[in-house]
């Protein structure tokens, strides 16, 4: 786990259990079909969630894995995306490593969390989601519409997130929605890894914080301009990739992906992302 200050706010990473993906799911590659028969997989990544600690209130973005998801049966009600979840994906986590346990461990109470925001609706970032039945849940309305390789039944039965519509017009985005009335924590599309992903920023005075989810699966493929090989749209991730590109080239900015081991690091240290064209 590390913690690191901006300003007057707090942010806490910690890794909710680990994945493996198939290495055509991370590298660029032609698409499913090619994922799914690949027999190579990527090492353990990690899944990182971020707690920010906020004057308004505490927000978490993403929610990691559960437990549950090592349990063979755990996804059989999901129908064909189920299957592809399990062919697919490999995990590693035990009960002391979900959100709500690790939250403990900071001396936060899952139920004084005040929102959590989804980048998207994939499962190793909806399945903390059982820990917060009080939290406000933000999620894209396009992305709660039409979700794209989500697993619906392994949500908690009381899910009823609140369907963001973006309300502020933003420089590098067009659109933002502000979570914190200062506007120092927003929300930004970033689709293309699925129709409605999206990126929290932190905003601080000297630099921004910005809590990537999938939209590439470490900062080197921001680098070199690299769709990952799992995305809905190529054309929607490419215009996604430029546009963070210019967002990092124009603020001082450290780009955190979920699953690239490097991202926790880069926080502690303030290591800005600088986009070399
Ligand atoms: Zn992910």
């Amino acid at each position: 786990m590390i913690t690191t200050v901006i300003d007057d706010i707090t942010i806490h990473a910690f890794t909710c259990g680990q994945v493996k993906v198939k290495q055509s799911h991370r590298n660029p590659s032609p698409g499913a079909p090619v994922i799914l028969l690949d027999p190579f997989w990527t090492d353990w990544l990690p899944i990182w969630v971020w707690v920010i600690e906020h004057p308004e209130g505490i927000i978490v973005v993403d929610t990691g894995e559960n437990e549950q998801v090592t349990n063979d049966t755990y996804l059989r009600c999901g129908g064909v995306n189920g299957w592809i979840n399990r062919k697919i994906l490999r995990f590693d986590i035990q009960a002391s490593l979900e959100i709500g346990n690790q939250l403990k461990a900071l001396r936060i109470k899952p139920d004084a969390v005040r929102w959590v925001v989804l980048t998207h609706l994939h499962i190793d970032h909806t399945d903390g989601l059982k820990h917060f039945p009080r939290a406000e849940i933000l999620v894209a309305k396009t992305e709660f519409k039409q979700p794209y390789g989500s697993v619906p039944c392994t949500f908690p039965q009381w899910f009823n997130p609140r369907l963001i519509d973006y309300n502020q017009s933003n420089r590098h985005f067009g659109k933002a929605y502000p979570v914190t009335t200062d506007g120092r924590v927003i929300i930004v599309p970033t689709n293309g890894h699925s129709h409605g992903h999206q990126s929290v920023i932190v905003r601080g005075s000297t630099l921004d914080v910005f809590l990537a989810g999938d939209t590439t699966f470490t900062e080197q493929q921001l680098h070199h301009r690299q769709v990952a090989g799992i995305c809905l749209d190529k054309t929607m991730d490419s215009r996604t990739i430029d546009t963070i590109r210019q967002y990092c080239q124009d603020r001082p900015a450290i780009y955190l992906p979920t699953h690239d081991r490097a991202s926790a690091d880069r926080l502690k240290s303030h290591q800005l992302t600088r986009i070399v064209n």
